[in-house]
């Protein structure tokens, strides 16, 4: 990933503060991460995106100077910095940036990222994209297409969760499956999880990690700070430099290049064939569907039974017990075969009735 920015393992990591608060603060990041091989890049905010006005909001040009000066006084070092409009991309360019962000609030504007993939074109920086607030792939894909059209090759994307209602105790909704189907959509972006905003707490910092890592990410951006209590933004999830080296030490890397073994094999084997009878057992459950909304049709009553419903999920959820099965897990996956029951009796007694379902 990012051939321009030379690193030696087989994690790409981003770490610094989350805004350069002064020159102080980032020599003392600068000269810590300079010494720490596993370091790829230091991330430094410069232009905060605050959600009400009147806190910090970044020390701006003057802190582009300070990344400018470190960059002389460690020349091994490349920085990082978010860019929301034109005028940040000019000016980070101007004073040697390395690498630019793109904020999730702004990856999910599609006005903003058009302007500012106009003012990137040309330039062959590398830039990674972090994901929108709302979990939405197409707003996150669409950002790096209109990149990518902009004729910016050298990308990555970064995993920094969602706004959802989930009630999730991470500060933002992981929702996996999202960065998972932009693997499976882009395999060759290289991807990194951002366990900092994830999580939003110290804590969770090395779980996130491990768990991106477990999930073939190719990297991590971590918020860190010589003095997280007293940092001005996100003081909750910044370790310490001391933090930062030992959170690394304990990750296990995984081998991305390794081939199935035999037993692996055989297993994957059993498990196509079980999907393939759930497949079967699915489509014959929707032809009985389709028998029962006759009858029901016939006899004059709703599709909906909510009393059978009831007792259904019920025995269900038992049984998923018995089996030591996660409830919520069952549950969600019997409300989705019930709702396609629902649309498969819907269009079996009038057709047409396509457009009435969400799914
Ligand atoms: C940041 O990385 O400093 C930041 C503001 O993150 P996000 O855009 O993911 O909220
Ligand atoms: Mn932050």
């Amino acid at each position: 990933m990012f051939e321009k920015i030379p690193h030696s393992n087989r994690l790409f990591v981003v770490a610094g503060p989350c805004s350069a608060e002064s020159y102080a603060q980032m020599e003392t990041v600068a000269s810590r991460l300079s010494a720490n091989p596993k370091i790829a890049l230091v991330r430094c905010g410069v232009w905060k995106p605050r959600t009400r006005p009147g806190g910090f909001e970044g020390a701006g040009e003057e802190a582009l100077k300070w990344m400018a000066d470190l960059k002389n006084k460690f020349p091994a070092l490349r920085f990082a910095t978010e860019v929301a409009q034109p005028f940040h991309v000019e000016l980070a360019l101007r004073y040697g940036v390395d690498v630019l962000w793109i904020g999730a609030r702004t990856s999910g504007n599609p006005f903003s990222i058009s302007e500012l993939a106009e003012s990137l074109r040309g330039t062959h920086v590398p830039v990674m994209v972090k994901s929108p607030m709302v979990p939405d792939l197409k707003l996150w894909v669409g950002a790096i297409e209109r990149l990518r059209h902009a004729g910016l090759s050298d990308l990555a994307a970064v995993h920094r969760g969602f706004c959802t209602n989930s009630g999730t105790s991470l500060r933002n909704d992981p929702c996996w499956e999202i960065p998972i189907e932009l693997r499976r959509l882009f395999p060759d972006l290289p991807i990194l999880c951002d366990p900092s905003h994830l999580g939003g707490s110290r804590e969770m910092v090395r779980p996130l990690s491990q768990m991106a890592i477990n999930l073939a990410f190719d990297g991590l951006m971590v918020e860190c700070h010589p003095n997280p209590d007293e940092a001005l933004t996100d003081a909750a999830q910044q370790l310490s430099l001391d933090e930062l080296e030992s959170m690394l030490a304990l990750l296990s890397l995984r081998d991305k290049s390794h081939h199935a073994t035999a037993d692996l094999q055989l297993y994957r084997d059993q498990i196509t064939s079980l999907d393939g009878e759930l497949i079967r057992i699915l489509a014959d459950r929707m032809d009985l569907c389709r028998k029962i909304a006759e009858v029901k049709n016939s006899a004059n009553m709703p599709i909906y039974q909510p009393r059978q419903w009831d007792n259904k999920l019920r025995s269900c959820l038992s049984q998923a017990r018995h089996f030591s099965l996660d409830e919520d897990f069952v549950s969600d996956i019997f409300q989705r075969i019930h709702l396609q029951s629902i649309k498969v009796q819907e269009e079996s007694i009038s057709p047409n009735s396509d457009a009435l379902h969400n799914n």
